[in-house]
């Protein structure tokens, strides 16, 4: 009866093989993951504001110093068929697409992005590496697995523990694969997602990362037609630095968070999918008809693999500000490779964001330990001392009267570095 059931489905033209897959449109589920973050987390949501002036206005030109940032990652693979436990090469091969279009390097560059947009194209300066060192300096290849007993339920169970906990966020890019199935964790059916990241405001807490379906990452293996080269996870971890989808949060044309803050992406009203077939000019979805139309073939956009291929300079600047700010531990990670740095250097990386502020600071200080902060009015006036654990720790300065302050830095009873911030 099996045997027949396979002999019938094969005459009528389906595949029986698992990766074909519903007919997909690309959905990516961050935007619902975040304003669930936000829902639970009211003081997160309170500081977004700063966050995101930070992110798409500090000039990060004058801040950065490393020209190329490697990201140390750990992928952790939850099956529950065999099918869905993918090769190593797979990983491996996601891993190589990642370096390729963070880099501005991928072969498909000049075919897919017209001329008169590879002008905004970027080259994020961003490269990928698999862990070496687990969180405990043992040697490792950066790929746990774990036979799980069911599909993903969106965004609920793949860090819990029934799958994997992330290794520290503030170390390493944590990256969980599966198949998403079923319900999500609003009860809502299986809409194609193929994955999702958390934004950098929830940089470091213990599900910071991003997920992706198995059989939409890396380029070799079963794969998905037309998700086979990689980009959701370009996507994702677009996501992760920082970026947001072309259409911004609302997608309505002029108003607030209807923009991604990128003033070389053209504003659309929505995503562009694989079904639009969009054609270079095209206008379907732009909020201003111009000649040049939308920027569908942007990494953010929902177009499928093969129709998109680039990052932009705007982008570019967030995605810097976020290796300047709320991810700057990153750049302290040895997960991959030996670092190297000089004393000048360690101190010149200590920065603090968002600046200006309306609700808090935080001193990025990924080369040397921070551990107490005292800020002064400009007439010099003590007005806080607060000690601080972690690079991503908080301090509140709502309270504050509107000025200039500055902040002297110590590790331990060694002052290390001076710098000031705008209240507004
Ligand atoms: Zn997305």
């Amino acid at each position: 009866m099996r045997k027949l059931y396979f002999i019938l489905l094969a005459a009528a033209g389906f595949s029986v093989q698992a990766q074909q897959a519903p007919q997909i449109k690309r959905a990516c589920a961050t935007d619902r993951v975040m304003a669930n973050f936000f829902a639970k987390n009211p003081q997160a949501k309170a500081q977004e504001a700063d966050l995101r002036d930070f992110l798409i206005n500090n000039d990060y030109k004058a801040q950065k110093k490393k020209a190329v940032v490697t990201i140390p990652v750990v992928v952790h693979v939850l099956y529950k068929t065999a099918q869905q436990n993918i090769s190593d090469a797979q990983i491996l091969s996601q891993i190589t697409a990642l370096n390729e279009d963070f880099r501005k390097q991928n072969a498909d560059f000049s075919t897919v992005v017209p001329a008169a947009f590879q002008p905004n194209a970027a080259d994020l300066e961003l490269a990928f590496c698999m862990a070496t060192k687990d969180p405990n300096g043992n040697p490792t290849t950066g790929i746990e697995r774990k036979s799980v007993p069911q599909n993903f339920v969106l965004g609920n169970s793949y860090y819990t523990s029934s799958g994997f906990a992330a290794w520290d966020p503030t170390k390493y890019l944590n990256i969980w694969v599966g198949y998403f199935d079923g319900v999500d964790s609003n009860g809502d059916p299986w809409d194609g997602t193929l994955g999702f990241a958390y934004l950098p405001n929830a940089a470091g807490l213990s599900f910071d990362g991003l997920v992706i379906g198995c059989f939409n990452m890396g380029t070799v293996g079963s794969l998905w037609v037309g998700y086979d080269k990689g980009r959701t996870a370009t996507h994702e971890i677009g996501h992760y630095f920082g970026l947001n989808h072309i259409w911004g949060n609302t997608g309505v044309c002029g108003t607030t968070g209807g923009s991604d803050g990128c003033a070389d992406t053209p504003a659309t009203n929505g995503p562009y999918y694989e079904q639009d077939n969009p054609v270079f000019p095209d206008n379907q979805y732009t909020c201003t008809t111009t000649a040049n139309g939308a920027m569908f073939m942007n990494y953010m956009d929902y177009v499928a693999d093969y129709q998109m291929a680039m990052f932009t300079n705007d982008q570019k600047t967030i995605t810097s500000n976020t290796m300047i700010g709320p991810r700057a531990s990153l750049l302290n990670s040895n997960a991959c490779s030996l670092l190297s740095v000089n004393e000048t250097e360690k101190v010149e990386a200590i920065n603090i964001f968002p600046n200006p502020t309306t609700q808090y600071i935080s001193i990025a200080s990924p080369l040397t330990k921070i551990n107490e902060v005292e800020i002064f009015s400009s007439e010099g006036r003590l007005v806080k001392k607060a000690f601080i654990k972690n690079e991503t720790d908080k301090i509140d300065v709502k309270d504050f009267a509107t000025g200039v302050y500055y902040v002297r830095t110590y590790n331990g009873k060694d002052f290390v570095k001076s710098m000031k911030f705008i209240k507004k």
